[in-house]
């Protein structure tokens, strides 16, 4: 197996690096998903930047803005994205997974009236999958949407929803056969947040910041032209969907991983204790050798599903192997980051005597919300053992 990049994509991986000094928000903190209002502000900067290079979404086909980038080549962008910690949290869903959903399913029409927006960087998008009673359980949802002549009319709540209150457009999960088999009877769409009906309600999170929702749709009308897909195929559809989050959701992370630990190596090396350094101690190094390791190893992982991709070989299994590992090796790093820092790591980014930007405190909270979104561990050890393994359903 040969793991060099070619020339081109070599070349590539430097323009983007370079582009990302220049265009990065200049005193950028890499803070975790730009939650906080003015780091959200500075991402969509950022992203406006990046759709003037038709740089937002590198594989899509070029005439809804990509670059037809082959796997390889979008690896690169999502490695040095990831490694300079890059604003691009407002685009993860939008480009990681709505936009394939659309792409493999959509009419020309919605294509078109679609994915242009994202590419220009102009249109947020949120997922409207779990509900209060239907988290890993999903197929169970609740949230019911009845034809009305040419009109769907949608009711239920969902919950958990990553940037509602910052999004234009929400794809649904809905049920349109309560009679069916479970699977069988959920419908796919896409609705415009503006329509009337819709409550966003805000949900703090652990980490004391504004990025989940709870969303209430109360008789929403929507037109059959928000329907994705064929009636009664949304499960099918949101299966696939899912697969792609949680292969996107991983390839930049691992070597942002990477970078965090770069940056404790460093630390480590600066950091003095009675007159020696950090590194010197053989319990720090061991820790960040083995971190270094299982970086490794999660980076093979996500090179794997790519070149499944670049095969056009189904990667399901191997997308939740990757998810699984990936996210939990990111809290074994947290903690790692937490464990040498000491008591300075679990200071606040606004305290006077805080290391390394408070990154570690920030992963530290935001680490575990990783395992669960996407699809819990446990879920993904379900689908490894079913699907990979074609063990019984326990
Ligand atoms: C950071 C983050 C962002 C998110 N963003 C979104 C979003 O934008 N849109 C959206 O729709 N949802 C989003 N979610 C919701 C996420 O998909 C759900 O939290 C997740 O699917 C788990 O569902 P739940 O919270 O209802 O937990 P539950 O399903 O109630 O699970 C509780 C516990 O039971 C375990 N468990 C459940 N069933 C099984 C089983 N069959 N076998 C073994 N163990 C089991 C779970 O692993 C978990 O530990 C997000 C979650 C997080 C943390």
């Amino acid at each position: 197996m040969d793991f060099r990049f070619t020339a081109e994509e070599e070349a590539f991986r430097q323009e983007v690096r370079e582009f990302i000094r220049r265009e990065m928000p200049p005193d950028w903190e890499g803070v975790f998903l730009e939650e906080e209002e003015e780091d959200w502000k500075q991402g969509r900067a950022f992203v406006k930047k990046l759709s003037q290079k038709g740089w937002v979404a590198p594989a899509w086909p070029k005439e809804y803005g990509g670059m037809e980038a082959s796997p390889a080549l979008q690896l690169v962008y999502n490695e040095e994205m990831g490694y300079h910690r890059a604003p691009i949290g407002s685009i993860i869903q939008a480009v990681g997974y709505i936009g394939p959903a659309i792409l493999f399913f959509g009419t020309e029409e919605q294509k078109n009236q679609h994915l242009p927006p994202i590419t220009a960087g102009e249109i947020v998008w949120c997922q409207g999958f779990s509900e209060p009673e239907a988290g890993s359980d999903l197929a169970s949802l609740k949230c019911r949407a009845v034809k009305d002549g040419d009109d769907w009319v949608i009711n239920g709540d969902k919950i958990w929803t990553s940037n509602a209150h910052r999004s234009e457009w929400c794809i649904l999960l809905a049920r349109t056969d309560p009679a069916a088999p479970k699977h069988k009877g959920i419908s796919f769409f896409l609705v415009d947040m503006q329509t009337p009906g819709i409550t966003v309600q805000p949900t703090i999170n652990m980490a004391n910041v504004h990025s989940f929702n709870q969303v209430f749709f109360e008789d929403v009308r929507v037109p059959s032209s928000a329907l994705l897909g064929q009636e009664n195929q949304g499960w099918y559809i949101a299966a696939m969907t899912l697969d792609y989050e949680r292969s996107s959701l991983v390839a930049a992370a691992v070597s942002m991983a990477k970078r965090g630990l770069d940056d404790l190596v460093e630390y480590c090396k600066e950091t003095k204790v009675n007159g020696r350094s950090l590194l010197d101690n053989p319990l720090v190094r061991h820790k960040l050798s083995e971190m270094a390791i299982e970086i490794e190893v999660g980076k093979y992982m996500v090179y794997r599903v790519v070149s499944q991709q670049a095969r056009k070989e189904p990667g399901s299994i191997e997308a939740a192997v990757c998810k699984l590992y990936n996210t939990e090796m990111d809290v074994r790093l947290a903690n790692t980051g937490i464990q040498i820092l000491g008591l300075y790591g679990q200071l606040h980014k606004d305290s006077k005597w805080v290391r390394m930007m408070g990154r570690f405190q920030k992963s530290y909270l935001y680490a575990i919300a990783m395992v669960i979104g996407g699809g819990s561990s446990e879920i993904q050890r379900n689908i490894i053992a079913m699907r990979g393994l074609g063990l019984p359903r326990g």
